[in-house]
């Protein structure tokens, strides 16, 4: 096992896994930015580096500075949590290169992944169903040839795309050249590549994801679904665990879709297949995070399983410990991201000090957070405050445990999304589970 791993980021992540490493007897190292001088990661972690500005280019993207860091400390490994570096394969191939132990997939897995119309090639040559589709569109003639190939609505992707961004859908050839430019323009913004690939739209689909735990020896289990589908802008808001539309057949048969996809890559740690749902039970491949998810907390509340200390674990060699028959799902659970934004002002971040903080408490409740009152939720970085995350028997307990537990929390200073996330829980359509990746748009926003 580890001594000594440097944890790579900052907010609840960085303490999610300060933990794991505690209870795993491993000496930990922080890294922080000069926005992050008094944050809770550096104070609870054994050592803490210095590494740059506020801005994260040149902090948390700051390759060079981490990798001195953990050279100093000593340290054996590097946890790269969610977002930053953490699905970089050029950064998981220095630190092998140093020999310092990447947490996460190889290097080769994480671009493979990370190239979502390789990904899709990779998957259909693996015999996982892949949203219909062409991975490689070369100019505007064969884009407009092969949208009506597949049929309208299609949907236009970055290759490089991530968090919702540099995604168009295109409901007719006349949308079709806007939306292509519009994705274009996005892609090579935010991603520096403005290579596209183009899907069929499926409208009214539910977003299941599948958490998988491999090790560097071959075996692969997964920890079952989360469904995912309330969503604003193709970012998720709200998720649970299991899904209501998912029977044990089902869940079986997209399981072992998910291990062959994650099989097809040699994938050697804790990853997210994720899928798409039509309303006749097909499902197809979307993408596959390379890294632990926000929301990994509520397959942990059904299974019993850290995720993250077993993420650790394989990536020190050690075999999985858990054969699929032994991974048993208990209840139900919801979490709630809750952000620094106003969800009357179209979700606007509201930065500043927390000026009141009290988090709900009691049997079932889990905050994954990284604030205290008089903590500042700084712009410089995403907005997401805590992670509110509750367990219940039945679903409708673990919903009215939510709605008990939000209107409990007491925050104050900023704005945050509480008061969306009640009226999510209250709305009849998701009491009933009938909820899809544009629920939230058409029914609880519009
Ligand atoms: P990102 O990496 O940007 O998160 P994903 O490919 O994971 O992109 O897609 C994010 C979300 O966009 C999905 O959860 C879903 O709501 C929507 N989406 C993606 N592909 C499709 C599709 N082919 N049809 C309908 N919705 C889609």
């Amino acid at each position: 096992m580890f001594k000594k791993i440097l944890i790579a980021n900052r907010g609840e992540i960085a303490l999610r896994v300060l933990r794991a490493c505690k209870e795993l007897k491993i000496q930990t190292v922080a890294v922080f930015s000069e926005a992050d001088r008094e944050a809770l990661h550096v104070k609870e972690a054994d050592e803490a580096v210095f590494i740059g500005p506020a801005s994260s280019l040149k902090s948390y993207l700051n390759i060079s500075n981490i990798l001195t860091a953990a050279v100093q400390t000593g340290a054996d490994a590097i946890h790269p949590g969610y977002g930053f570096l953490s699905e970089n394969a050029q950064f998981a191939e220095t630190c092998e290169s140093l020999g310092l132990m990447f947490i996460g997939p190889s290097s080769q897995a994480i671009e493979t992944m990370g190239d979502k119309a390789k990904a899709r090639k990779t998957m259909l040559e693996a015999g996982v169903p892949v949203v219909p589709g062409f991975s490689e569109v070369y100019n505007d003639q064969e884009m407009a040839d092969r949208a009506e190939e597949i049929g309208y609505p299609v949907l236009i992707k970055a290759s490089a795309g991530g968090g919702g961004r540099g995604m168009r859908i295109a409901r007719n050839a006349e949308e079709l050249t806007e939306a292509v430019q519009g994705a274009q323009k996005e892609a090579q913004m935010f991603f520096g590549n403005p290579e596209l690939y183009l899907e069929k739209y499926l409208e009214e689909a539910r977003h299941i994801e599948f958490q998988i735990l491999a090790d560097k020896h071959g075996n692969v289990v997964h920890l079952g679904e989360r469904d995912c589908s309330l969503q604003r802008r193709h970012q998720k808001l709200l998720e649970e665990a299991p899904s209501s539309v998912i029977s044990p057949k089902l869940r079986e048969k997209m399981g072992l879709a998910a291990v062959q996809a994650a099989k097809s890559v040699n994938y050697s740690s804790a990853g997210t297949v994720e899928f798409l749902l039509d309303k006749n039970n097909n499902f197809y491949f979307i993408e596959m995070n390379t890294r632990i998810q926000v929301e990994h907390p509520i397959t942990e509340m059904i299974t019993g399983i850290d995720i993250v200390k077993e993420q650790i674990r394989s990536a020190a060699e050690e075999p999985l410990r858990y054969k699929q028959k032994e991974i048993q799902i208990a209840g139900w659970a919801i979490e709630c991201r809750i952000n620094a934004e106003n969800p009357e002002k179209d979700f606007m971040p509201s930065p500043g000090m927390i000026e009141m903080y009290q988090a709900p408490e009691g049997s079932g409740i889990r905050v994954d957070s990284a604030v205290c009152q008089g903590s500042v939720i700084s712009p410089y970085y995403d907005s997401m405050i805590c992670k509110l995350i509750v367990w219940g028997e039945t679903r409708q307990k673990a919903i009215k445990r939510m709605e008990k537990a939000l209107s409990e929390f007491k925050l104050e200073g900023v704005s945050t999304t509480i008061p969306f996330h009640l009226k999510v829980l209250g709305n009849p359509f998701y009491l009933r589970g009938k909820v899809s990746t544009d629920f939230i748009e058409r029914c609880v926003l519009s």
